[in-house]
C-alpha cells in the first residue's frame, strides 16, 4: 500500500483573484490533498492532485447520517516571504479526537502534518501577502460507503482544500452585538459539541439566521441542561474580563476546545494576567455588569482570531461593555497572536511551524 504522498501538479493554473475583493470560502487554490481509507488497507494512497470535484454514491453514509469531521487553520506569509502555519499539530490532534467521537478512523499525525506542509508549499503563491490576509486551510473527513444501514462506514476520504481569505477587519476592529440565546442550544453534555462535526453547525444555522434578522451578529450559547452557564459565542470560544481577572468557560464536554482559546490562556499566563477556566453563569455576568466589573469581552477562533464584544442582550436587558469599544487587553491579545502568526513578533512558545 502506498503511504508516500504522490504529487500530480495541475497543468492549467487558475487565475488568482484580486486579493482585495476576496469573499470567505468562495475561491480555492490549484491543488488539494486526498487520501482513502478502507478496512483492509487502512489509510492509503495519500496524494496531492489538481483541485477537482469528487464523485460519491448517493447512498454514501455522509449524506444520510453525517459521519464527518473537519478542521480549520491558516497559513501566513511574513514580510520576508516566510510561510508559517500556527500550531498545526494541535489541529491534527483535535481532528483525531473528533474522529474518535464520530467512529471515524484516526489519521497518522506525522503524515497529516506532512500533507499540510506539502500542499501549502505547492500553492504558496495563493497566500495573500497583504496585512491581515491569509490562506484558510480546511482538512476534513467524510464517510463514503454506500450503505443506508446506521452503522459506521467501512470507507472514508480525508481531504485538504485551501482558500485565500481577505482581512477580517477591513474597516478596523469593531465590537459586535451579541444576543444571549435562551431557547435553542448548540450542544449538550455527552453530545457532539466538543467534536468539529457538521451536524453541530447545521443545527445552529436557524439560530444564527434569527439573530442576524434581529440585528445581532452572533449568539451567546448557554448550556443545554440548565440553560444557565455560558458556553460559546457563535462558533468561537468566549472570554470575559471581570474585575481584573479573565474568565473563560471550562471545558465541559459540550464546548469546542479552540486552539485560539488555548493560546489566549497560555499568553495571559505568560504575561501574568490572572485567568481562570470555570463555570460562569449568565446571572453572574449580568451582576458583574451591574456592578461595573465587566470590563471586556471577546470571542476567539481561527477566522477572526479575536472578536471584541461591545454589547450583550439578555432578555430585555442590554449590557454595553467598555462603552461598546474594543478593550485594551482584548487589543493586546489580538496584536500578540497575529504578530506571532504572521512572523512580525518573536514566538517564545514555538507555535509557528515554518513551511519550506
Ligand atoms: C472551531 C471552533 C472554535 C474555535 O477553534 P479554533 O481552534 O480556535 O479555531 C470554537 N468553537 C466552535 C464551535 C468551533 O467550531
Amino acid at each position: 500500500m502506498n503511504k508516500q504522498i504522490d504529487i500530480q501538479l495541475s497543468a492549467n493554473r487558475k487565475e488568482k483573484p484580486s486579493f482585495s475583493s476576496l469573499k470567505f470560502g468562495k475561491t480555492y487554490t490549484d491543488h488539494m490533498f486526498i487520501m482513502d481509507y478502507s478496512r483492509e488497507n487502512g489509510w492509503h494512497d495519500p496524494r496531492i492532485v489538481p483541485y477537482q470535484p469528487i464523485t460519491l454514491d448517493p447512498a454514501a453514509t455522509i449524506f444520510h447520517y453525517g459521519q464527518t469531521v473537519f478542521e480549520g487553520l491558516k497559513a501566513y506569509i511574513s514580510e520576508n516571504e516566510e510561510v508559517f502555519l500556527f500550531r498545526p499539530d494541535e489541529n491534527i490532534k483535535r481532528l483525531n479526537r473528533s474522529s474518535v467521537r464520530m467512529c471515524i478512523p484516526e489519521v497518522e499525525e506525522e503524515l497529516a502534518l506532512e500533507a499540510l506542509k506539502k500542499l501549502v508549499s505547492i500553492d504558496r503563491d495563493w497566500i495573500p501577502n497583504q496585512e491581515g490576509m491569509s490562506l484558510y486551510i480546511r482538512p476534513f473527513i467524510i464517510s463514503t460507503e454506500a450503505n443506508l444501514d446506521v452503522t459506521p462506514s467501512q470507507t472514508y476520504k480525508f481531504m485538504i482544500i485551501m482558500s485565500p481569505v481577505g482581512s477580517f477587519y477591513k474597516e478596523g476592529m469593531s465590537p459586535v452585538k451579541i444576543a444571549v440565546e435562551s431557547e435553542y442550544v448548540r450542544a449538550v453534555r455527552g453530545g457532539t459539541g466538543n467534536a468539529k462535526t457538521a451536524g453541530n453547525y447545521a443545527g445552529a444555522m436557524i439560530v444564527q439566521e434569527i439573530a442576524n434578522a434581529e440585528g445581532y451578529s452572533q449568539v451567546l450559547w448557554l448550556d443545554g441542561k440548565e440553560n444557565k452557564y455560558i458556553e460559546e459565542v457563535g462558533s468561537m470560544n468566549v472570554f470575559f474580563k471581570i474585575n481584573g481577572e479573565v474568565v473563560t468557560p471550562g471545558l465541559s464536554g459540550s464546548i469546542l476546545e479552540g486552539i485560539t482559546r488555548k493560546s489566549v490562556i497560555e499568553l495571559l499566563q505568560h504575561w501574568g494576567v490572572p485567568v481562570s477556566e470555570r463555570k460562569i453563569s449568565i446571572e453572574e455576568l449580568y451582576d458583574a455588569h451591574q456592578n461595573g466589573q465587566l470590563e471586556e469581552a471577546f470571542g476567539s477562533g481561527t477566522a477572526a482570531v479575536i472578536s471584541p464584544i461591545g454589547e450583550l442582550s439578555w432578555k430585555n436587558e442590554k449590557m454595553v461593555i467598555n462603552d461598546g469599544k474594543t478593550g485594551e487587553l482584548t487589543m493586546k491579545v489580538y496584536k500578540a497572536l497575529t504578530g506571532i502568526q504572521t512572523g512580525k513578533e518573536e514566538d517564545p512558545f514555538g507555535w509557528r511551524v515554518k513551511v519550506d
